[in-house]
């Protein structure tokens, strides 16, 4: 997951194609068996539990008043009546998210007042109270609550019942039914009542526009019939790269539970930090949970065990399971800073201040260590009562086993094949420890490797493979691969609609195994995220899509219709101090040339926004313009381009190096064409005038993978030129590297070549950036007149030792040949 290799992932992800399946959410959701049994029923917080929660202060079980809403009570008459009509909700209005499976309007309207009673059971204490803390937000008076049933003519009823049809068998399902003298959520379980109340707080999204209460509303009748599509859905949340207080937690399990999500996994250890108290080794707070960063300032914290079972009790009362995840074997380097002694190497080992994949993994061959990680284990499952524990398990180099002694020792002990049968054994003894105290392993889907354990379950990110294989010997999966899930990603790689193109069930999985996926996740790795306000804007809205997809059901042609809803969401998402991103980069830069006149030409990738530009060339107006044509391109400058969507800045603004040249637009043929999954804007990419930015996957570059660059580029006639630049981007955790070398050849023919024997290499200071690096590579030469140039580039070859991936095929990143 992580940085390193994340092209590759996103590469082997982005080669596969996922074709919707014709499976419908109501099929899928008959065929799963208990076998992963329900997340809902496995809240292992009994209803004495439940109520000791709701001593605790109000302020933080509901930080952001959300909501509003709601109320009915006796269907009012409009014609008698005459509320006002900003206390009349408009089923028009709303917009639910996720769309209920069935939705239908009936006539009249349900009105809240004073003389609305809630009704619930000692059963439903936890949600009854719930619903009325977010009737009394919205309203002037304090909603009455009444524990058994009286006769009433406005009520607002939750009920459980045991006699639901059998489309609507399901832990999660529910009926809303709102009528005029009734507004009632009836549910299997307490999780659906849950998730009703969830829709009634989305019907009324319009009092959201303001924080006024009223002594009145009045609610349009309706119907709705609902469940998911898929049992498991849910955000991974790293806190190990970028640590969020508690505060941040409880605002993100508040949208999930908005969103109808049920999982948040929490990714709490990690090579850069530990974030978990353990009792028994203390020094993981005191030294692994800190990190000295590279100017030397410290960073770090950790939960307290309270405070993780403040975390865990805010979700189970929003019907919410929370996962802890606890790395290993590898993933493990700040662990290891604390106790050497359960490294291969025994030290010393410092926590890590930089993003990627160590080495410093646990040592199989030490039995104290399994002790160690059991001990850790037991106060996890102390505080987390979730059936499933996901340990990890990825990205584990076996450099220290392959030179360790007692992991040696311990593959010829157990007769196992090799290093990653030593992982299997790792994983599978820790296994049997986790069963043994009744709960699931789930692993990323590396744990595959070297043969799965018995009973544990995949959570496949490289792609959709592990899914598949681990359904395919019947095992669970919970999808999310960095094709679609990946919300660390920028939305030039996954944006709102690729994340609503996604389809958990992998392609060729055969129908009778649909049942073993489990449903999917986003996952936000924080490397990159060191604020709330990233985070919130890298998570939002994405993650809003995933979660519709997920209950809904793959997207059979909603898009549009998704679309609309979430923008009547956006002010909910002001009120809950949501600081979201956009839904997609706004607009794509292109260059092409017609009569020989080449130009700039801006596209939106969304129809309601409007363009500005600036560009700053030699003899351009440099005031800020409302786009409308495309823009003569003769001249070398900055192009900058700001998106408004209502007015509003809609995105940062796009800055596009461009480069008027001798070659531009020349005709370029390849020897080896480029990797399918970086062609860039193809044919032109190299003589576009458009120059690669930091970002590999700006659309500008071209990647070669274990092949020479070896292009041919026709000037058109005969010019006279004495200079070539070229650009190479190097990033070496994304295997991307420099060439070893390069040559340059002309030619007037195409069969007489001539090589540049006598290049001038003009020494170019280029600026690192996260690890990332722009070369531009000037050769300077006496002045000839040519019609042809080639230019060959020497692919670095394999990947040298101290990479993580040392002898995989590097990569080669070129953009622009300038030919001056
Ligand atoms: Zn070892």
């Amino acid at each position: 997951m992580r940085m390193k290799n994340r092209m590759m992932r996103s590469n082997v992800i982005a080669a596969r194609t996922l074709s919707v399946l014709q499976r419908t959410a109501a099929k899928f959701f008959f065929v799963l068996p208990e076998a992963f049994v329900p997340l809902w029923q496995k809240n292992r917080y009994s209803k004495k539990h439940i109520y000791a929660l709701f001593g605790r202060n109000k302020s933080r079980r509901f930080p952001f008043v959300l909501v509003l809403f709601l109320a009915l009570s006796s269907c009012a008459d409009f014609t008698t009546g005459n509320p006002p009509d900003s206390a009349i909700v408009s089923l028009d209005s709303a917009a639910i998210i996720p769309q209920p499976v069935l939705l239908e309007k009936r006539q009249g309207s349900f009105k809240l007042s004073e003389e609305t009673q809630l009704t619930y059971s000692e059963d439903l204490f936890n949600e009854g109270n719930y619903l009325a803390t977010l009737i009394d937000s919205a309203v002037t008076f304090k909603i009455k609550k009444i524990k058994n049933q009286q006769v009433s003519e406005s009520e607002i009823e939750l009920k459980l019942v045991n006699d639901f049809p059998e489309e609507l068998q399901h832990g999660e399902a529910y009926r809303l039914i709102i009528a005029p003298d009734k507004l009632q959520i009836t549910a299997l379980t307490q999780t659906g009542i849950m998730r009703g109340i969830q829709t009634v707080r989305q019907l009324f999204i319009p009092a959201f526009h303001s924080d006024e209460k009223r002594a009145e509303w009045y609610l349009p009748c309706l119907k709705i019939e609902d469940k998911p599509a898929f049992e498991h859905r849910g955000l991974m949340l790293d806190v190990c790269r970028h640590f969020f207080e508690k505060e941040v937690v409880f605002k993100y399990i508040d949208a999930l539970a908005f969103y109808k999500m049920n999982v948040l996994h929490f990714h709490l250890t990690d090579d850069q930090g530990w974030r978990i108290a353990i009792d028994k080794y203390p020094l993981l707070n005191k030294i692994s949970s800190f990190r000295t960063e590279k100017d030397g300032s410290i960073y770090g914290g950790s939960y307290t065990k309270d405070e993780l079972k403040e975390i865990v009790a805010y979700a189970a009362e929003r019907h919410i399971v929370v996962i802890p995840e606890i790395e290993l074997p590898g993933h493990a380097q700040a662990v290891l800073a604390a106790y050497p002694q359960f490294s291969c190497s025994g030290g010393p080992i410092e926590v890590v201040n930089d993003w990627g994949v160590f080495k410093e993994i646990y040592c199989a061959g030490n039995d104290s260590t399994f002790t160690f990680i059991e001990d850790i284990l037991t106060e996890v499952m102390e505080i987390f009562p979730s059936e499933y524990i996901h340990i990890g398990g990825d990205e584990a180099p076996k450099f220290r086993w392959e030179h360790c002694e007692k992991c040696q020792q311990r593959i010829a002990d157990e007769r196992l094949t090799d290093e990653h049968g030593l992982q299997s054994y790792f994983i599978q003894r820790i296994e049997k420890f986790l069963n043994a105290n009744g709960r699931k392993l789930i692993g990323w889907d590396e744990i595959l490797e070297g043969g799965l354990s018995e009973n544990a379950s995949v959570q496949s990110w490289r792609g959709m493979d592990g899914g598949l294989t681990a359904a395919q010997q019947n095992h669970y999966a919970v999808m999310s691969p960095t094709s679609h899930c990946y919300l660390d990603y920028g939305l030039e790689a996954i944006d709102l609609k690729k994340i609503y193109s996604f389809n958990p069930i992998p392609e060729n999985l055969a129908v009778e195994l649909h049942k073993y996926i489990l449903g999917g996740e986003c996952n936000m790795w924080t490397e990159h995220v060191p604020d709330e306000a990233t985070l919130d804007s890298k998570v939002f809205p994405r993650m809003i899509a995933l979660a519709e997809v997920l209950w809904s059901g793959p997207d059979t042609g909603r898009y549009e219709d998704f679309y609309q809803r979430l923008q009547k969401h956006y002010p909910i998402l002001d009120h809950f101090k949501i600081k979201y991103g956009i839904e997609t980069l706004p607009l794509k830069i292109e260059t092409n040339v017609a009569d020989h006149a080449p130009y700039i030409i801006l596209t939106k990738n969304q129809p309601d926004l409007e363009l500005k530009y600036r560009w700053a060339c030699a003899d351009c107006d440099t005031n800020l313009t409302v786009y409308k044509n495309r823009l003569s391109f003769s001249q070398t400058g900055v192009l900058e381009v700001y998106a408004f969507k209502n007015t509003k800045p809609y995105g940062d603004v796009i800055k596009q190096e461009l480069r008027a040249h001798l070659a531009l637009f020349a005709a370029v043929s390849y020897t080896n064409p480029p990797h399918e999954w970086y062609p860039a804007s193809g044919a032109f990419a190299l003589t576009d005038g458009k120059l690669g930015s930091y970002n590999f996957r700006d659309g500008n570059w071209q990647g070669f993978w274990g092949r020479d660059v070896d292009v041919i580029l026709d000037l058109g006639d005969e010019r006279y030129i004495s200079k070539i630049t070229m650009n190479f981007l190097e990033y070496i955790n994304a295997w991307i590297l420099n060439p070893a070398s390069f040559t340059v050849s002309v030619s007037d023919d195409q069969v007489t070549w001539k090589e540049l024997g006598d290049l001038l290499v003009v020494p170019v200071s280029a600026e690192e950036k996260e690890g990332i690096t722009v070369n531009p590579f000037i050769l300077q030469f006496e002045e000839i007149n040519t019609r042809y140039v080639r230019v060959q580039a020497e692919n670095a070859g394999k990947l040298p030792a101290a990479h993580e991936a040392a002898g995989q095929d590097s990569w080669l990143f070129i953009d622009e040949i300038i030919v001056e």
